[in-house]
């Protein structure tokens, strides 16, 4: 049965693995897009304009905000953040599922502006797990990570506002509970399109069949 496309928020303390999930989600179903943010932190070696992000400068951040460009932002790290309002409606308008990989405050105001989002926090199997993955990114330095690390305590606390948690011990596991939210929610009652026309569909082919029979 049709469904109404709705937004998938993921969000987790910084090392639990998000953006490889998110990523991963994506690619293996044609019907899930990634939302790219706008940011202002400086593009990594390995990332991509447009892609990976919308890497503008502070002028430009600001003129988004005044033009309402953004559905939400927030600063994560010393750098700002926003997820352009553009993307979610030309996918929400493509009848597309989108992900959203965005920190904690940027789920809450996600939860306000579109009521049927789908919020899923990830976790990493343990705190040890988690600095580990921070120090092997190597991205960052030690003061960095540091700092990443006081804002995953806060974010943990948040779990709660999340409508599922997910632990990420190994990437398909956890990648599979993914799809397995997506799945199931998309085939929640209040979603489907006109659910009463469907149904009735099938029962009246039942009762064809019955009236033969008798
Ligand atoms: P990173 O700089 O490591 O790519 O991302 C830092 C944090 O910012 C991550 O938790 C990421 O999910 C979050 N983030 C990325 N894009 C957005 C966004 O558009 N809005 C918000 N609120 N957070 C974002």
């Amino acid at each position: 049965m049709r469904s109404r496309p709705f937004p998938v928020v993921i969000a987790a303390p910084s090392g639990a693995g998000k953006t490889s999930l998110a990523r991963a989600l994506v690619e293996r179903d044609p019907k899930i897009v990634f939302s790219v943010s706008a940011t202002t932190r400086p593009p990594r070696v390995h990332e991509t304009d447009g892609v990976d992000y919308e890497f503008v400068d502070e002028a430009e951040f600001d003129r988004m905000l005044a033009a309402n460009e953004l559905v939400e932002w927030a600063v994560v790290h010393g750098h700002r953040y926003g997820t352009p309002a553009r993307g979610i409606a030309a996918a929400l308008a493509r009848d597309e599922t989108m992900v959203l990989d965005i920190d904690v405050q940027g789920a809450r105001q996600i939860r306000r502006a579109f009521r049927d989002a789908v919020l899923i926090f990830i976790v990493p199997p343990s705190g040890a797990e988690l600095v580990r993955r921070l120090r092997g990114r190597g991205t960052e330095p030690e003061s960095e990570r540091l700092r990443r690390l006081r804002n995953a305590r806060a974010e943990l606390h948040a779990a709660g506002e999340f409508d599922y948690v997910v632990v990420n011990d190994d990437f398909e596991g956890a990648l599979a509970g993914l799809q397995a939210i997506v799945s199931a929610e998309r085939r929640r009652y209040g979603r489907l399109l006109e659910p009463e026309a469907q149904i009735e569909r099938i029962d009246r082919e039942v009762a064809d069949i019955v009236d033969r029979s008798e």
